[in-house]
């Protein structure tokens, strides 16, 4: 790809590293490169700047720099978060999430359920939208923790996550929220919140990879996962990764300062994309489009394969991703598009467009200007799309039996 144009539109999987952040980090790897746990000046000068970085994690968050741990990524936080509720609680065995989950929560629920725990999967309806009434109703005398994410990576869906923390609180249980693709795209105000935990992670936010948080509100029973030093006040042992959470800090800081004009930016852009998307015949945009972010869409192309549309996007220097994984040789539809009810045929060609705000409308064309093309030559050799020509049915989703 090297020398060739690249349009990045997949800032849902990964970001690239701010050039701000990366300039932050570097003294980090060379001058200062003491341990910010150490007694003398030379790491204690580190120690100051680990703190100045954990001030600006939770101004974005609204939140006090005693409540935010840095991790090495947003599955670890999940993992704390979900271990802790239930080793602070040893008599509370059950645990309520959601269907579409990200598999940092979705799979470890499930291994919590081999265990012996007992986790509800919360449904959710055709716009990817939960059930409050139905979340309350889960919530039993033995539940430890809801666990719902704050906004889904594959539709951008964002859950009413403050409102769900309430219905908790009245009920005295903990509630944690994956926010990794919410911080820096929603505004966040912990301290007016009953939200207990939470978790975010530095990639999606222009920060690198390797790099999490998680917010622990102040009196929240907590266990450690990782056991050790003394380390985050005890919370999350092994010496700090430094330059990673400089990164984050002054990615944070950008989030906060930068957030409302890029997203109105990323906003308009995204819309633009899916507008003309959508002027491809059988299209259909997934997720509640009036509660989702600012930056994802996620499109189906009915009656063709995502990985196939993938690979001519690819081609072009085009990146993003399908709602299909393929597993064991069969191409198996995202369990968050299979959580919705998307038609077979939709949920095979979907393609999940993350945008950020280093997109431009140059980017939007080149998008624009490829796929109709690339969805008419593979439509040509699909026999369900000669199939559902026959039919001449205007209803997306419907096949032919
Ligand atoms: C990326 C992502 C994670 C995992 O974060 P990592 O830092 O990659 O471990 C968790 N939840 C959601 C919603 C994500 O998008």
């Amino acid at each position: 790809m090297s020398g060739e144009r690249v349009v990045y539109m997949d800032n849902n999987a990964t970001t690239q590293a701010a050039p701000e952040v990366v300039a932050a980090m570097l003294p980090f790897f060379g001058e200062y490169y003491g341990n910010p746990s150490s007694m003398h000046n030379f790491g204690g000068q580190v120690g100051a700047k680990v703190d100045t970085a954990r001030g600006q994690v939770a101004q974005l968050l609204g939140a006090s720099p005693e409540e935010i741990v840095f991790t090495s990524c947003g599955t670890e936080s999940d993992n704390t978060a979900l271990n802790s509720a239930l080793a602070s609680q040893p008599g509370k065995r059950h645990i309520v999430t959601t269907r579409v989950e990200h598999p940092a929560v979705l799979n470890t629920c499930q291994g919590l359920v081999a265990q012996g725990y007992e986790v509800t999967f919360l449904k959710v309806d055709r716009q990817g939208n939960l059930d409050l009434e139905a979340a309350a109703e889960a919530i039993r005398e033995d539940t430890a923790l809801v666990s719902v994410m704050w906004a889904n990576n594959e539709t951008g869906v964002i859950f009413p996550v403050p409102e769900i923390a309430e219905i908790c609180a009245a009920k005295g249980v903990l509630f944690h929220t994956d926010a990794v693709q919410a911080v820096g795209k929603v505004p966040i105000d912990l301290a007016g919140t009953a939200i207990s935990m939470l978790a975010l992670s530095g990639h999606k936010l222009h920060a690198p990879k390797g790099i999490g948080v998680l917010y622990i509100k102040k009196g929240t029973p907590f266990v450690p996962f990782i056991k050790g030093g003394h380390q985050e006040h005890g919370r999350r042992a092994g010496t700090e990764n430094v330059p990673y959470i400089i990164g984050m800090g002054k990615a944070a800081e950008l989030a906060r300062t930068r957030m409302d004009e890029e997203n109105t930016k990323v906003k308009a852009l995204r819309d633009r994309l899916e507008t003309g998307l959508l002027e491809i015949e059988a299209t259909m945009v997934n997720g509640d489009p009036d509660r989702r972010l600012p930056n994802t869409t996620s499109v189906s192309f009915e009656y063709v394969e995502g990985e196939s549309i993938l690979l001519h996007l690819s081609s072009q220097g085009i990146c993003a991703s399908s709602g299909s994984a393929c597993t064991s040789g069969s191409l198996e539809p995202s369990h968050v598009l299979r959580a919705m009810g998307v038609p077979f045929t939709a949920a095979h060609g979907s393609i999940r467009f993350s945008l950020s705000v280093y997109n431009t409308e140059a980017d939007v064309d080149h998008v624009l200007a490829n796929m109709p093309g690339i969805i008419e030559r593979l439509r040509a050799m699909s026999p369900f799309w000669a199939k559902y020509q026959k039919t001449q049915c205007a209803t997306p989703g419907y096949v032919e039996p």
